[in-house]
């Protein structure tokens, strides 16, 4: 490797060390849960997407640990070669009875499942509606497709049928709107009811990936379109945030559609097949989930509570009642301060800046989980309090 490369790369490492936008990450030596330990300390965690609290549930890690005995460690294989047991199967039905349709297929992670899904599904031909604020899988996934892109600011539906509009206009012979079901830096939902209509309006498909709503939103966790009552064409989603939280994504639609994704989507005949314990314990989380009220109504009462003690506190919040709850503090090094001030007392919590969010909207997101008790709560909400004094951000 030559000098000049490694110049060149060692100046870009600087620029963004010196714009404030380099990520250090903390090394965790405990299970990941609503209290883990960091450089020999314990801490409460406000920022994994532990929706549930079943990242280290004990009926998971026996699922798991049991199908490693029975069916071993790795695959070594693509599906299609020799790499589908009958746990690939059994999760991808599972998925479909849960989610309400034909059929769904299984990727390495919802990224991939999102790079995978518009190329084999579209051509020059068509048009895909993408909402401005997407996960940037969906965006990369729109990348490798030929279908004419359009983009419409985040939620706006005046937007969003301009564009259809124009797609129509442009001659496109299918039309895919995509979008998030839940906005991960606001945790606002996407106006699905609004976009349902339109899309049928004007004779589209809707793809939602709903990674953070899969588990707890909606009647049994079944997500945003059934907390709305809409049905979306084809979802995404992940078995890396509610469902378990290890790895893993798919898509989940009619079964022709999964079908053709079998025999074209590259990042599934190109990539290894999933472990078998994450198989397993997978199916595992999905029934447990299914019954989960109890967890769901947990959850949500813990966001109320957390949301109302911030509120109360003086700290300026997004509205929403879902589990992600950003606390706005608009100037990155503020958000910077306040979560290294967070950490001194006790509580783990990322500050998300731009590029991640639009300049002058840093924050701090912190996201609430099921098995996060009333003292854990009083206890961080109490070092949010001090924090902000300590940092200037209350006054
Ligand atoms: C987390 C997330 C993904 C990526 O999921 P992985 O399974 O971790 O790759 C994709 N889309 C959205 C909206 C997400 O929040």
């Amino acid at each position: 490797m030559t000098t000049a490369f490694l110049d060149h790369i060692r100046a870009t490492l600087s620029d963004i060390e010196s714009d404030g936008l380099f990520k250090r990450e903390r090394l965790i030596t405990t299970p990941q849960a609503t209290r883990v330990r960091v450089g020999g300390r314990e801490v409460i965690n406000l920022c994994a997407n532990n929706y549930l609290g079943l990242a280290n549930h004990p009926a998971l890690v026996a699922a798991a640990t049991k199908a490693m005995q029975d069916h071993g460690y790795g695959m070594a294989s693509v599906r299609f070669i020799c790499g589908t047991q009958d746990l690939h199967r059994a999760l991808e039905t599972r998925l479909a009875s849960f989610l309400g349709t034909q059929d769904s297929i299984l990727f390495a992670a919802c990224f991939d499942a999102n790079g995978a899904l518009f190329e084999p599904l579209l051509g020059a031909e068509d048009a895909v509606i993408s909402d401005a604020l997407n996960h940037a899988s969906i965006i990369d996934g729109i990348r490798l497709c030929k279908a004419r892109r359009y983009r419409y600011v985040n939620s706006d539906m005046i937007d969003l049928e301009a564009q259809l509009k124009a797609a129509r206009e442009d001659g496109a012979r299918h039309i895919m709107i995509a979008t998030d079901g839940v906005f991960s830096m606001d945790g606002y939902h996407a106006r699905l009811p609004e976009i349902r209509a339109l899309a049928d309006r004007y004779d589209a498909l809707l793809m939602v990936d709903d990674c953070h709503a899969t588990g707890f939103i909606g009647p049994q966790g079944r997500g945003t379109p059934a907390h709305f009552d809409v049905r979306a064409d084809i979802l995404t989603g992940t078995l890396g945030k509610a469902l378990g939280g290890a790895l893993g994504g798919y898509i989940a639609g009619p079964r022709p559609v999964i079908d053709l994704l079998r025999q074209r989507a590259r990042p599934y005949l190109f990539s290894n097949a999933l472990p078998p314990a994450i198989v397993a314990a997978a199916i595992v989380a999905l029934d447990m989930i299914e019954a989960a009220d109890d967890l769901r109504a947990q959850l949500f009462d813990n966001a109320a509570y957390w949301r109302a003690g911030l509120a109360q506190a003086g700290f300026d919040l997004l509205p929403g009642e879902h589990p992600i709850i950003p606390v706005m503090l608009h100037d990155a090094h503020k958000a910077q301060a306040m979560a290294a001030r967070l950490f001194e007392l006790g509580v783990y919590v990322s500050p998300f800046f731009f590029p991640v969010v639009p300049k002058g909207q840093a924050r701090i997101r912190t996201q609430m989980n099921a098995a996060l008790t009333r003292a854990d709560l009083d206890e961080a909400l109490a070092a949010f309090a001090q924090a902000g004094q300590d940092t200037g951000v209350l006054t």
